[in-house]
């Protein structure tokens, strides 16, 4: 039952990949999510069902287009199972329970933002409302109507924090240093973690998002660096592994 169940949100997580990758690169553009219907980049031959299917209709194609022969993106099939893969893990973690509702919105989330952030430097504001209520309503359900406005204050603390940093970066650097994006989902990740664990997860977000900032500068000379998908695991790094963390948080506690 336990193999039928990690199966069923394999398939979960890769369907979900593949529409949230619709969402994540149509949206940005200002592009409908239904119209055009999904087609080839470079004949615009539109896909049939079967070759809609996540990963394996990659598989089957050889990563051609029917049509054309064009090679297609690898991107979108190594996403779909790794989503399904992180998916099903998270089934097996954690079984039904609050965690793993919450891991299953963290990671689309994960998903989402890497490929709207990296790709346009955006972080859509739909995925951020939707999953604060949905965390809202787990917290509520789960519980009790006073830890979730507990969440809520814990939302609201990282936000003015966020905002408070983003203030003072940007006085001292004299531009922008934390994106709108940014700060909107700093409000999740109060909502998802409590105040204490959130920070250390701004703290790892910056430890993870280091090497890729000196890359970036070093190779193209980009100063501006998508921090969101750093964010965005160090939220589900930190969540997956709050027992872990709470040791170092209890090595500050006097
Ligand atoms: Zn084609």
């Amino acid at each position: 039952m336990n193999f039928y169940y990690a199966f069923l949100f394999f398939l979960l997580g890769s369907v979900l990949a593949s529409f949230y990758g619709v969402v994540a690169t149509r949206l940005p553009q200002n592009q409908s999510l239904i119209k055009p219907r999904s087609h080839c980049v470079k004949c615009h031959h539109v896909l049939s069902w079967y070759e809609l299917i996540p990963i394996f209709s990659f598989l089957f194609l050889k990563g051609k287009c029917r049509k054309c022969h064009e090679k297609l993106s690898i991107y979108e099939p190594i996403m779909e199972f790794l989503l399904g893969l992180s998916f099903s893990m998270s089934y097996l973690f954690f079984g039904f329970s609050y965690s793993l509702w919450m891991s299953l919105i963290l990671l689309s989330l994960v998903c989402l933002i890497f490929v709207s952030d990296f790709q346009y430097m955006i972080i859509l504001d739909s995925p951020l409302v939707i999953s604060s209520f949905l965390i809202f309503g787990l917290k509520w359900y789960y519980f009790g109507i006073s830890e979730a406005w507990n969440a809520l204050e814990d939302g609201v603390i990282l936000f003015l924090i966020f905002l408070f940093i983003g203030y003072l970066g940007s006085l001292l650097f004299k531009r922008e240093a934390l994106g709108g994006g940014d700060i909107k989902l700093s409000f999740v990740m109060g909502l998802s973690l409590s105040t204490p664990y959130a920070l250390m997860a701004l703290i790892l977000s910056t430890f993870l998002a280091l090497p890729y900032a000196t890359f970036s500068l070093c190779s193209t000379n980009e100063r501006e660096v998508p921090f969101g998908p750093f964010l965005v695991a160090a939220l589900a790094i930190v969540f997956f592994f709050q027992d872990k963390f709470a040791y170092i948080l209890e090595l500050f506690r006097f």
